[in-house]
């Protein structure tokens, strides 16, 4: 089975931060990617926007380099890269400053989709969107595309959605978070709303509790500083858990739009208990391999930031009382890995008598890596000599059951560049959203820190600190295990 390309209108992208870390790793190469995958028609045009100092030339060489080392595979070919590197042009632009804004107006194409990235830090959303009215370049096709981290606090997301606000309508505004666009996180929904087999049972009724793991093996070297002030909670837990949160809570939308999905996710979030500060544990990680602990590598012996974090979540509404959400996430941990596993609980009663043990159903939704989805059925043990009970996993690697024309999906930045482009808000997080996001972090974090708490040391390579564990065990439950 080869998965379709469905070609997209001609527009225009302008990367501001064209020459930043972001726009090399991801944007560039997703673009490439989609170019080779004969995803837009030839006339694209793609405009870099810093303010260092380069001419077209200069410019496509450091896009070259990009591809080289973020996209080998495709990068090898070299007339597909001249191809893509004719599209490309740069304009130098200081935000904060007029040259250059009437230039890069003047490049524009009437009447088509025009895209604006903001990969640049926050601070200057402001101006930029400022320049971008104020030049006229604002159509009923422009949109505009802005990162995390969408806010410090509530405060600065809500004074971040006036700025945008002031200049843009909600509906052109695409907050990208970037676990939206992965290939197993859409598959949730079309698993849950495509089969009637786990929709009935989606509910405290049959589900004893959630889990959401998001376990990485990277430390947090070369953002230090941003990391120290932000932490896991601001850094994952606020936007990525509380995504996939949303994604596996919320109730049916009639349909597949993007106000009824997020409709329905907000919903969630504003459905969220506060969280109990003994349902809350943080960690810092210890030193490996030559390697400094988390406060060696942030410079700060006294820091309390958590390079760890897991709590118990509860929404109250009819579907979800009584049934908790496990969610963690970490750096120098074990192995890299996401995923959500939905505990169901154990069957009423046992036919088959104390000996049998306790059997139950776990869908294993897998985002990274090897995405997938598993579930695992109790079955008796083959051969003779009574009723013996097993658990096998039934198991959906996608990249297998899909055929190796899909070994490689597009990557999250792939779909979700071409969503902009298309005008498809789904995958994208609505300003309501974000600040609801915010209201149910702020008092945690306000809490934590009013009480003084440190978070606890783990060692690096290890599931957590050990509090972790005891999160669960006070409740009989226990986490499954973070495989790679
Ligand atoms: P970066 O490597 O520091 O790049 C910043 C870019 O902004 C550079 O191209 C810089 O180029 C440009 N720039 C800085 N000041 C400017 C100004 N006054 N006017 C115009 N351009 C200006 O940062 P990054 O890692 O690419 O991150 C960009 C944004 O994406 C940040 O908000 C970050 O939090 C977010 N983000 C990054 C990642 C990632 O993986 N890197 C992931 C998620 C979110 P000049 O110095 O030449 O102007």
């Amino acid at each position: 089975m080869v998965s379709r390309v469905i070609p997209v209108d001609p527009f225009d992208l302008v990367i501001f931060g064209g020459t930043g870390d972001l726009a090399r790793r991801k944007i560039l190469p997703a673009l490439f990617r989609r170019y080779c995958a004969g995803q837009w028609p030839e006339d694209v045009r793609i405009i870099g926007a810093a303010r260092s100092e380069h001419d077209d030339s200069a410019y496509r060489a450091l896009v070259a380099d990009a591809l080289r080392e973020f996209a080998p595979e495709r990068a090898k070919d070299s007339p597909s890269v001249d191809g893509f590197l004719a599209r490309v042009s740069y304009v130098r632009i200081d935000a904060e400053e007029q040259a250059g804004w009437a230039e890069l107006a003047g490049q524009l194409t009437e009447d088509r989709v025009r895209a604006f990235y903001f990969s640049v830090g926050p601070r200057l959303f402001g101006a930029l969107a400022g320049q971008i009215e104020a030049h006229g370049m604002v159509t009923d096709r422009t949109r505009i595309v802005v990162e995390k981290p969408f806010g410090h606090d509530l405060q600065s997301a809500r004074d971040l959605n006036a700025t945008l606000a002031g200049h843009f309508d909600e509906g052109q505004i695409y907050r990208i978070d970037h676990y939206l666009g992965k290939e197993t996180v859409q598959n949730l929904m079309a698993v849950r709303f495509g089969n009637m087999l786990f929709e009935p049972l989606w509910n405290s009724q049959y589900v004893d509790h959630i889990q959401i793991t998001v376990a990485e093996t990277v430390g947090i070297a070369g953002r230090e500083g941003y990391y120290d002030r932000a932490g896991a909670m601001r850094d994952m837990m606020q936007n990525h858990l509380m995504q996939l949160l949303c994604l596996i809570a919320m109730e049916p939308p009639a349909k597949f739009d993007p106000d009824a999905v997020r409709d329905e996710k907000l919903k969630v979030i504003r459905a969220l208990d506060q969280v109990q500060p003994h349902h809350i544990v943080r960690g810092q990680y210890g030193p490996s391999d030559g390697e400094p602990d988390y406060r060696g590598a942030v410079g700060n012996p006294r820091s309390a930031t958590e390079s760890y974090i897991a709590l118990r979540a509860h929404i109250s509404n009819w579907r979800w009382a009584g049934t908790p959400f496990y969610l963690r996430t970490g750096k120098r941990l074990v192995a890299r890995s996401s995923v959500i596993n939905v505990m169901f609980k154990d069957a009423p009663h046992s036919i088959f008598g104390a000996d049998a043990g306790r059997h139950a159903n776990v869908l294993s939704i897998r985002l990274q890596p090897n995405e997938g989805i598993t579930l695992k059925v109790t079955i008796k043990e083959p051969g003779p000599g009574g009723m013996r009970l097993i658990d096998v996993p039934l198991d959906m690697s996608f990249a297998e059951a899909l055929g190796p024309e899909n070994q490689d999906p597009p990557d999250a930045y792939e779909r979700l560049i071409m969503d902009v482009i298309r005008g498809n808000q789904t995958l994208f997080m609505r300003g309501d959203e974000v600040e609801a996001a915010w209201a149910w972090t702020d008092p945690i974090i306000a809490g934590w820190q009013a009480r003084g708490d440190v978070p606890k040391p783990y060692d690096s390579g290890s599931t957590g600190p050990g509090d972790a564990e005891l999160l669960m065990k006070r409740d009989g439950r226990h986490w499954q295990g973070i495989k790679p």
